[in-house]
């Protein structure tokens, strides 16, 4: 080991010594494995999709794909009302995102965040060396504007929120988000609204009018592509045009043939979109009610997730014992929310095998 570390002085830039990388959740090969821990979609991707990509499979895999991917860029621009110009896709949202914090919030001054969030934004910190604030999320969790100010005019770097917010499912109304764009008109707000689809209000519309607003979606929730790799983000085009400055000096090609392709199929499939989304959203309403029959508080989500506390029960605790039921949800070791477990929405039967499992927990723990 200590020669390790001696290697580690020897050859690592400063900067990775210091990484705190992301641990993103398990994803083990256990055969029926009820997993509810890392947000995916419980369906599959469109049929359209697959058969997309079995086609673009066919298609040229030896040729390098479109660097612009403009068939992807075009179709989502379209559905969503923007101009071409007004897109910008990554491998993965995470990428996206990546390259937003590289591109906007390197000011030698702190970029704001809410305490609790996607800890990814605390990653991109370390890794590019931007300073962070983190403003505390209210007593219920909930996302408090006015704290965003800076009245003695100290300079911040910009904002970066995600709505709904993860891994509290919480939503932030649009006027809510529209003020927290105009505390800081000269910085770029970013709002990650990779859960959007499940309920929540989307930023897309006042991009028109907000010169700094950048809007980052992504295909693995409510399109079902966690495994494809596909996000995007949505700005007017001075802000698009850094993102491509940025990803233009670190890899042309983000998405390959096969993720243009699938990509733009799950555009195509608006029904089967709707669909999913409305399956998933209907049996979050089921598995609250009966989380609360089992003595949870439940905070109020419009995600593909729900977050939740038992008063009686410690949530590791009640983790632990769930996976030795083969039931998968996630615990966070952090403050404020050590006492959550952020549960994944799945199938009906899914959700059913989580109950019925967290009904045997409690009751062997009371
Ligand atoms: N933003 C949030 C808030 C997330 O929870 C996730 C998923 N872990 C991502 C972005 C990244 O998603 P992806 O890279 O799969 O697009």
């Amino acid at each position: 080991m200590k020669q390790n570390t001696d290697l580690n002085a020897l050859f690592y830039s400063p900067v990775v010594s210091r990484l705190v990388p992301y641990v993103p959740g398990e994803q083990p090969q256990i055969d029926g494995l009820v997993k509810l821990n890392t947000n995916e979609n419980p369906y599959p991707p469109s049929a359209r999709v697959i058969a997309a990509i079995q086609w673009a499979a066919q298609q040229g895999l030896q040729l390098y794909p479109d660097p612009e991917s403009t068939a992807l860029r075009q179709t989502i621009a379209a559905h969503h009302g923007l101009a071409a110009q007004q897109v910008f896709l990554g491998n993965g949202s995470d990428e996206v995102l990546a390259h937003a914090f590289f591109a906007f919030f390197q000011q030698n001054c702190p970029l704001l965040m809410p305490d609790i969030s996607y800890s990814f934004y605390q990653v991109y910190c370390r890794l590019y060396g931007i300073p962070v604030e983190t403003v505390p999320l209210t007593d219920t969790l909930g996302l408090d504007v006015a704290a965003y100010a800076r009245a003695d005019g100290a300079a911040v770097a910009g904002v970066v929120i995600a709505n709904p917010n993860a891994p509290t499912g919480v939503g932030l109304g649009l006027q809510q988000v529209e003020r927290l764009l105009r505390l800081h008109p000269q910085r770029v707000v970013l709002v990650d609204e990779a859960y959007v689809d499940f309920g929540g209000d989307s930023a897309l519309p006042l991009i028109a009018r907000y010169p700094n607003l950048l809007v980052v979606h992504t295909l693995s929730k409510s399109r079902s592509l966690a495994g494809l790799r596909v996000g995007f983000a949505c700005g007017q085009p001075h802000l698009i045009e850094a993102l491509e400055r940025v990803k233009n000096s670190f890899n042309s090609y983000p998405l390959d043939r096969l993720a243009i392709a699938g990509g733009v199929a799950a555009f195509e499939d608006l029904a089967y979109f709707g669909q999913t989304r409305r399956a998933v959203m209907s049996s979050r309403e089921g598995l609250v009610l009966a989380l609360e029959d089992l003595g949870f508080q439940v905070l109020p989500s419009k995600a593909n997730f729900v977050f939740a506390r038992h008063p009686q029960h410690d949530a590791a605790h009640v983790a632990t014992a769930l996976r030795a039921r083969g039931v998968l949800v996630r615990h966070f070791k952090l403050p404020r929310i050590e006492q959550y477990l952020r549960i994944s929405i799945g199938t009906p039967l899914q959700c059913d095998a989580l109950v019925q499992a967290l009904d045997s927990v409690l009751a062997a723990l009371t």
